[in-house]
């Protein structure tokens, strides 16, 4: 069975976090609110409890997990640091930024995939953070939906996939970025690895860090198993509208279409949104509207800008339309 409750989001009811937060210290699975999508969460040091959340989202046990701390001590107990850690957790966390370490021995393997490296992340919202205070340890957690589905970033979406599968959810209702965070990896300190663009501009890292951050060589992409999957798809196919690609010869009268400007054909229905920000925040949502709903297929303008959220809204679209 699943209890959900709906907490205050800036004041959390302690009730409700205690009951979720010995949910997770005896094992169980907890599905919560951050700022970029909903997350499942379990007790990251727990591998009986880290396996129910590969059953639970059908995952690939090499896929690893995300580990979120609420204060910058807990990475000291879970990783090997650097200054580059402390300088990048200083200057972004809690947010969409995720940091790849060498992992200590507390952070069981099956949490990291079977990799000598843990991914941590302090997430911007005031129900996780007090969800992970009160559980003492850090949770694991990946996006709250089926494996290979769209991210949710909804109440109703998390319901939909992981009602049945998780002890208890949290009503956060609808979240602020709606894309997964940035990961990047800084084990080594001259060399740092864009594994995964996301809810952190890059060019906001590279100004702080002073350098460029690099793409990983193959060896290295196989280090982030996660980019390897389908992922993100709706149930629909998901086709890429760039402005000067020509469309008007294809059949959409039964598609949806999302992007940020009027496309030049007609579609049974149109999300526009005011700006890529927005864009990115309402995705998922739409994707899964349009499923919902029976349309054919979803129509996904292709954003063109090179700064903000674009890369990581580009990498979404991208993976969602690939087979
Ligand atoms: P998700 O939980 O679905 O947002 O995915 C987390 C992603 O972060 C994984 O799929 C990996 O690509 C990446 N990741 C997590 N842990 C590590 C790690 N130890 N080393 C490299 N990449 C990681
Ligand atoms: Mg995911």
């Amino acid at each position: 069975m699943t209890i959900t409750a709906t907490p205050n989001k800036w004041n959390p009811e302690p009730e409700i976090i205690s009951c979720a937060a010995e949910i997770i210290n005896a094992s169980g699975l907890v599905a919560f609110p951050t700022e970029t999508v909903y997350g499942l969460g379990a007790n990251a040091l727990d591998p009986e409890a880290v396996k129910k959340i590969y059953e639970a989202k059908g995952r690939p046990s090499d896929n690893p997990l995300i580990l979120h701390v609420s204060n910058y001590s807990q990475v000291e107990e879970l990783v090997f640091t650097n200054e580059l850690a402390e300088k990048l957790a200083g200057n972004f966390w809690p947010g969409p930024l995720t940091l790849v370490l060498k992992a200590k021995n507390i952070v069981p393997l099956v949490t990291r995939g079977g990799l000598d490296t843990a991914a941590l992340r302090m997430p911007d919202n005031p129900i996780a953070l007090a969800l992970i205070e009160k559980a003492g340890k850090p949770i694991a957690a990946p996006s709250a939906n089926i494996s290979g589905r769209p991210s949710p970033t909804d109440f109703e979406s998390v319901l939909h996939d992981m009602c049945g599968r998780v002890e208890m959810i949290l009503d956060g209702g609808e979240l602020e970025i709606g894309i997964e965070s940035t990961v990047i990896d800084i084990t080594n300190p001259k060399k740092i690895l864009m594994l995964r663009p996301g809810g952190m501009p890059r060019e906001l890292i590279e100004e702080v860090l002073k350098m460029k951050l690099d793409v990983p060589d193959s060896l290295s992409a196989k280090r982030s198993p996660g980019t390897r999957y389908r992922h993100y798809a709706p149930e629909i196919p998901v086709i890429i509208y760039r402005r000067d690609s020509d469309l008007k010869n294809l059949d959409l009268k039964s598609a949806g279409y999302v992007g940020t400007h009027e496309p030049d054909f007609e579609t049974r229905e149109k999300i526009l949104f005011s700006d890529l920000k927005n864009y990115a925040r309402g995705l998922f949502a739409a994707f899964r509207k349009f499923e919902r709903e029976k349309f054919s297929c979803v129509v996904a303008e292709w954003p063109e800008e090179n700064s903000g959220i674009s890369e990581g809204l580009r990498d979404r679209i991208k993976r969602s339309s690939e087979d």
